[in-house]
């Protein structure tokens, strides 16, 4: 289980992004340009795909942007997210497209980029007033955090956690299907509630939609996913007890499916097929 573990994390780290923080001074190099207009990216679509938008301040001087963010640097260059009128008129090779419909089209470490790029901007756009009394609320020197300027609170970008986990008894996984995800089935999932472990989260949950009880809990790994801030952290664990039934009214299915009897998968990509995969490397054939 040690290999699948470190072979999971060590793919997961982008060594080759460094983050860069409040107040650092726009760069006016050749930069890497997360644009949104709306929730939508604005990126450069040509015959090999799509490609994130490079120019230096020069080149998008002549357009109008509401905010600008110096978020880090990629590969040594630096990346700037920004927010543009939703009536700004673009360049025609141009296009704007949502973070959902990106997924998969772009290389994973520069798409988990442009959902950092995103979030930040929503936090800007919704962090402009104190939630408390009202007042403008102003950048807090070293981080992302914004402070009232009467002193009586500070807030900073949400990041949600959710666990999702593969539960297996060595032969079969258990997956799980909701109404409207036609033939394809997931893994079982769920929002962390205050005060909760993450082990304890996995726990409730699993009881929650499938009604049994799990051993052997092993942390896999995590994928951040901007709809709107959760980092879901993936784990695998192993039935223990129980009669499988959907206990809650979310889930429609629960059922084992040995790998010869897959159901349609969740997408490349995600962390359910990740996991997913790493399981049928392991178990998938001890039928
Ligand atoms: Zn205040």
């Amino acid at each position: 289980m040690a290999g699948i573990e470190s072979i999971a994390n060590n793919a997961n780290i982008n060594n080759e992004f460094e983050r860069v923080y409040p107040s650092q001074p726009i760069p006016t190099e050749q930069a890497l340009w997360f644009p949104f207009q709306g929730q939508k990216l604005l990126v450069k679509t040509q015959d090999q795909g799509i490609t994130l938008l490079q120019g230096d301040q020069e080149l998008l001087a002549n357009i109008k942007h509401e905010e600008l963010l110096y978020i880090g640097r990629y590969k040594g260059q630096p990346c700037i997210a920004s927010a543009l009128d939703p009536e700004e008129p673009l360049p025609g090779d141009w296009k704007a497209f949502g973070l959902r419909e990106l997924y998969n089209l772009m290389p994973g470490f520069e798409y988990n980029i442009a959902t950092y790029a995103s979030q930040l901007i929503n936090w800007h756009k919704t962090s402009r007033y104190c939630p408390v009394c009202g007042s403008p609320m102003v950048s807090v020197e070293g981080g992302w955090g914004r402070s009232c300027v009467r002193g009586d609170y500070t807030g900073y970008p949400a990041v949600i956690p959710a666990i999702i986990v593969l539960i297996h008894d060595g032969k079969r996984m258990l997956m799980a299907h909701k109404a409207g995800w036609g033939k394809r089935y997931g893994l079982i999932a769920g929002f962390v509630e205050p005060g909760e472990t993450l082990e304890e989260c996995v726990h409730r949950e699993v009881k929650e939609e499938a009604g049994i009880e799990i051993e052997d809990l092993q942390y896999m790994n995590s994928q951040p996913w901007p709809f709107p801030s959760q980092l879901m952290i993936g784990f695998m664990a192993r039935y223990k007890s129980g009669v499988v039934q959907p206990q809650d009214n979310e889930l429609d299915d629960v059922r084992w499916f040995s790998s010869d009897t897959l159901p349609e998968l969740p997408p490349p990509s995600s962390l359910a097929y990740i996991l997913i995969s790493s399981w049928l490397k392991q178990y998938g054939n001890q039928q």
